[in-house]
């Protein structure tokens, strides 16, 4: 993936550890995000266009029952599509009118590209300004790449919420767009506390309802809840928000700190952001400490997968003791990065991209306490007497918040007391 740079004013820190890779690669593909934004937009529907391995993937991460459409389903390419015998976009028509005469209360439908239809080429842009003309407003259809053959399972939601840019309208009133889904009960808490620092129009992106979209231009300040929306960040800057320079909510020193330079954006008086938030943080640290007893000293290795590897392993260091051995990620957007490398230690050895040979024979000779790793790799690592931590899990947890940092580092020292608790000798 290129990244552009931003005119954001970040100092970029230079990084002479980072190792470059490239080969075999064993991370999820984009579909897997469709399994939080469905939650996140009830009146919205995921089509994805692709081959039966597409469905039974989504519908295995979805843990849902086949027969039960829920809001997502894949229109499934056949021998026929694949092999040019049959026109794809009238079948692709003919899926979206079933649809949609079922199911009349879709206000959104997302038409999710995926390997087999890159490869036969479908063009599901025009196949969306198509639909959009015959639906006439009654339904809006976007579309995006959830392919896996560059990408990584995170890039998913960048990609959808970066379709849903171009509808925004303009408006250059003041206001805080937080951009990615956190949980509901997360982001209800966010907005009260802003609120409470006095910054009144707080909105979000993804919105809960996907036709209810924020407005953006020069008075929006983007406040990115999660690191791996590179792409959004920079379409929303070129419509004019400013981005507010920060380390991620995840640990109480993140939380507290996004919440702080989001108040500082607005011209908030920083004493009365630590009047409101100095409670939330102590709580935090005296929940946080039992956990830190237990991770402290502990080494821990990120293979590249989710994207949230560096601010882990920021909160994993900083507050919770752990010694980095290496921290992977599929791709590393300096710019958006650069105030959580600018917190790591200095010799932290950081990998980009993949090549899961060599980092497997790392991890090896590493040996770490700890492995944070793709599913696929956990097994086998597992088998080998290296205790692993599915990445994937974080993405699914509400891990955001100072209240939620003792649960985030929980999630750590389980797989520790599991294996102590299995180990014989
Ligand atoms: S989009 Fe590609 S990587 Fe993802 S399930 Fe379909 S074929 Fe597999």
């Amino acid at each position: 993936m290129t990244v552009s740079p931003v005119q954001s004013g970040i100092n970029v820190p230079s990084l002479p550890n980072v190792r470059k890779e490239n080969g075999q690669r064993e991370v999820f593909c984009g579909l897997t995000s469709i399994v939080w934004l469905h939650r996140r937009m009830p009146d919205a529907f995921f089509l994805v266009v692709g081959s039966r391995t597409c469905a039974h993937l989504i519908q295995s991460a979805a843990g849902v029952m086949i027969f039960a459409e829920p809001r997502f389903g894949t229109a499934i390419l056949g021998e026929r599509d694949l092999a040019g015998i049959a026109d794809a976009n009238e079948e692709l028509d003919r899926v979206v009118s079933d649809l949609l005469s079922r199911r009349p209360e879709i206000r959104t439908l997302f038409l999710v590209g995926s390997c087999p239809s890159e490869v036969i080429k479908l063009d599901l842009g025009k196949a969306a300004e198509r639909l959009n003309t015959r639906y006439n407003g009654s339904v809006r259809v976007l579309n995006y790449s959830g392919s896996g053959i560059e990408t990584t399972f995170t890039e998913g939601e960048d990609q959808a919420l970066h379709s849903m840019v171009p509808l925004l309208p303009s408006s250059d009133e003041d206001q805080l767009l937080i951009v990615g889904t956190l949980a509901d009960g997360v982001e209800e808490r966010f907005k009260k506390l802003f609120h409470g620092f006095g910054i009144s129009n707080v909105r979000s992106l993804p919105p809960r309802i996907s036709t209810d979209l924020p407005p953006i231009g020069k008075g929006t300040r983007i406040l990115l809840a999660q690191p791996f929306l590179s792409v959004t960040a920079r379409a929303l800057i070129s419509k004019g928000a400013k981005l507010i320079n920060s380390i991620y909510p995840l640990g109480v020193e993140g939380s507290a700190q996004w919440m702080m330079e989001a108040a500082k954006a607005f011209g908030v008086n920083t004493h009365q952001v630590e009047q409101v938030i100095s409670p939330l943080v102590n709580r935090g640290r005296i929940a946080l400490a039992p956990f830190r007893q237990e991770l402290q000293g502990k080494r821990i290795f990120f293979l590249p997968d989710s994207q949230l590897e560096i601010p882990l392993a920021r909160f994993l260091c900083r507050e919770c003791g752990m010694n980095l051995v290496e921290v992977g990620v599929p791709y590393l957007d300096r710019q958006i990065m650069a105030p959580e490398l600018a917190l790591l230690p200095e010799n932290t050895v950081i990998s980009e991209g993949q090549h899961v040979e060599y980092q497997l024979e790392r991890v090896r000779s590493s040996f770490p306490d700890l492995v944070v790793c793709g599913m696929g790799l956990a097994n086998p690592l597992e088998a080998e007497g290296i205790t692993t931590k599915w990445s994937i899990e974080l993405v699914f947890s509400p891990i955001h918040g100072c209240d939620q940092a003792a649960d985030l580092a929980e999630l750590f020292t389980r797989p520790l007391s599991r294996r102590s608790l299995l180990r014989w000798e």
